[in-house]
Order: C-alpha cells, then structure tokens, then sequence
C-alpha cells in the first residue's frame, strides 16, 4: 500500500476508532484535558523531551507550583531551576526553559505566544514543541510530528516500518493528510496518536492485539516487515558515561544550601577517574550548569 492509495474513508475510520480508544485509555496526566495553562502544556513538552511522561509527573506538578507562569520562572535563580530539575536529565534543558521564560516574560509581556513562527523563536522550541503547543494548548488545526506518531503513521497507513532519523517530506505530507477537519477533533488525534505509538505500537514489540487499529494497519497485514529495524541506533550505555559523572556531580551539589560550595577534597571523591570528573567538571561549568572557584571548589551557579 502507497500513500497515494490511501482512500480519504481510510482515515475516516481511523480517526473514529482511535478516538474511542482515546476516550477509554488516554492517561489522566495532569496537564491534560484542560486542565493546565500553555505555559504549563510548554514545560510539560520540555520535560519530557527525552524523558518518559510517567516520570515527570512529579517533576511537573512541583515545578508549578513553584513557577506557574514565565515570569515566575525567568525571576527564579539559575541553582534553584537546576535542583528542581532533579533526575530529569540533560539538564541543560533547564536552563533553556529559564531563558524562555525570560522571553516570553519581556517580549510577549508574559503569554506564551500562539504563532508558530513566534514560538519558534523562543530558546529551546524546535519545530515538534512549536506545533505541540499550537494544538495541545491553543486548539490550533496543525500536524504534530514526533517519534511516536511517526511510526504509528506510516506502519498504519504507508505499511512499512519508520525508519527514525529526521524528519521527511513524505512524513509531513501524510501527517497533514491524515489529520482530521475539525481543530478539536486534530488536536485529539495528535495527542490519541502519540499515545499509541507510547502504549500499544512500540517500536520493537508492537501490541497488535490491543490496537484499536489493527483491523485497518497496512504494516499488520502485510506481515509486519522489517519489525524493529527502525531503531538502528543502540541503546546507549549509561554506567561510566560522561553523563553519569555529571549527574553524579549535580546530585551532590543540589542538596546544599544555596550559595553553599563543595569543597575540592570532596569534588574529588565523587568519581574515580580524575581525567574523566575534570572533563565531566569543565563541561558543566561551560554549560553553565556550575561554578568553579579557583581552588577547586565547585557550587551550583547563582
Ligand atoms: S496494528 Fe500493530 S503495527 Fe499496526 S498500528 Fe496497531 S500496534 Fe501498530
């Protein structure tokens, strides 16, 4: 099956199942259904940009409070932004939220703008957070196009496994033609899609059984060709990574009081590999994520 064979019918019937299965198992995550403002929906976006959604629950619901709107947050500390941060992850994404925040506090007078092109020039908001935005927050009529629904697209409707890596035209056309008429009824299909791609059609182990679309799935019918062989990037390992030695270096800085250092002997404990911890220590300070005193003492930035 080609996309050029795709009948309008098909994706009537899909939309209409999946909108069901959406009615019966979308998760209650809080900033859902309503319930939280754009701002909320953008932080949200962020978080979980490389991190699963079920994890930043907490992290989301303690932010807001903290930080319901930009200018709370452009107005909070570079540290505080950082400790709340917690085991999120690539924190640098912290600090680009925080210059967002200042942003949209000085140039929109603290709304989240609803222009794709407006969004898009805002500090850490690239072409996926901008169009998830404009529907999940402003009920705006425009594709969404990340990982998951990718896959769920083009296994359903062009039969064949998604390949990963950037995104293609192909991609955008058939993400645009199969998104229904209705803003609502879009941004609905958006979310219901990623879900699927989250819950039931995962990248390796596809549960087709469940799928509210398995009785229309091009892929399914055809045998399922080249199951898995989208994810041709290995996972990476994370034992004795840079990345851990950052995070184990932010995990003991984010307890201290604020302003408090942590002394050379004990930066110096934290990691065996002294070549490694002082590479892992010059980048965190270049990243802007700690300060280093000259003696070697190091703090979370002010
Ligand atoms: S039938 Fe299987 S491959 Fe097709 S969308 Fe559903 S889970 Fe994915």
């Amino acid at each position: 099956m080609t996309q050029a064979k795709i009948e309008t019918a098909s994706f009537g019937r899909a939309h209409r199942a999946l909108g069901a299965w959406w009615e019966q198992y979308a998760r209650d995550l809080p900033w859902r259904f309503g319930r939280s403002t754009p701002w909320g929906v953008l932080v949200c976006e962020v978080m979980s940009q490389q991190t699963q959604m079920s994890r930043v629950v907490p992290y989301w619901q303690d932010w807001m409070r903290m930080w319901p709107d930009a200018a709370a947050l452009a107005n909070a500390s570079a540290a505080e932004v950082i400790t709340a941060w917690g085991r999120l992850g690539y924190p640098r994404r912290a600090l680009r939220l925080k210059e967002c925040a200042v942003q949209v506090r000085d140039r929109f007078n603290n709304e989240l703008p609803q222009t794709y092109d407006e969004l898009i020039s805002l500090p850490g908001i690239g072409d996926y957070t901008a169009s998830a935005v404009l529907s999940f927050a402003y009920g705006q009529r425009v594709p969404v196009l990340d990982t998951n629904i990718r896959r769920v697209l083009t296994r359903v409707f062009a039969g064949v496994e998604s390949h990963g890596g950037s995104t293609k035209p192909q991609d955008r056309e058939l993400a645009q033609e199969a998104l229904p008429e209705g803003a609502e009824a879009a941004a609905v299909w958006n979310q219901a899609t990623m879900e699927l791609g989250a819950l039931v059609c995962m990248a390796k182990s596809p549960a087709c059984q469940e799928c509210p679309l398995c009785d229309m799935c091009a892929f399914l019918a055809a045998g399922r060709p080249g199951l898995g062989e989208g994810r041709t990037r290995p996972r990476q390992r994370f034992q004795g990574t840079d990345r851990q030695v950052r995070g184990i270096v932010l995990a003991a800085l984010r307890p201290l009081d604020s302003g408090q250092t942590l002394p050379k002997e004990q930066v110096d404990e934290l990691w065996s590999d002294a070549a490694q911890l002082g590479s892992c220590l010059a980048s965190l300070d270049e990243d802007g994520l700690i300060e280093i005193e000259p003696g070697g003492a190091i703090r979370l930035p002010r």
